[in-house]
C-alpha cells in the first residue's frame, strides 16, 4: 500500500490519536520516511493539538478544545486535502 501526500492529509487525525490499524500505519510511516513536507506538517499538527490540549488548560476553555479538535477532524474527513495542500505547500514552499 502506497500512500501520497493528500492520504497523510486525510489520516493525519488517526495517526495523532493512535487509531490507525497496523498496516496503515506501517504505509504512513514509510511514507513520512521519504516525505520530509508531511514530517513537517504532522510536527506542526501534533504541536497544535499539544497546545489546545492540556498544557495550560486555563488559556483555553475546554469547549474551545473541544471545537478546535472537532473543527480538525471535520476538515480532516472531509475529503477535500486542498486546504491539507496549501498548508503543506506554506510549510515546504513547494
Ligand atoms: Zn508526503
Amino acid at each position: 500500500m502506497m500512500l501520497k501526500c493528500r492520504d497523510v492529509g486525510q489520516l493525519l487525525y488517526e495517526y495523532v490519536e493512535q487509531l490507525l490499524e497496523p498496516s496503515t500505519q506501517q504505509a504512513l510511516e514509510a511514507h513520512l520516511a521519504d516525505c520530509a513536507g508531511c514530517v513537517a506538517f504532522i510536527n506542526t499538527y501534533k504541536q497544535t493539538i499539544r497546545l489546545s490540549s492540556g498544557l495550560q488548560p486555563t488559556d483555553m476553555p475546554l469547549e474551545l478544545q473541544q471545537k478546535l479538535r472537532s473543527f480538525i477532524k471535520t476538515k480532516l474527513s472531509s475529503r477535500q486535502p486542498s486546504w491539507w495542500q496549501r498548508l503543506r505547500s506554506g510549510l515546504t514552499g513547494r
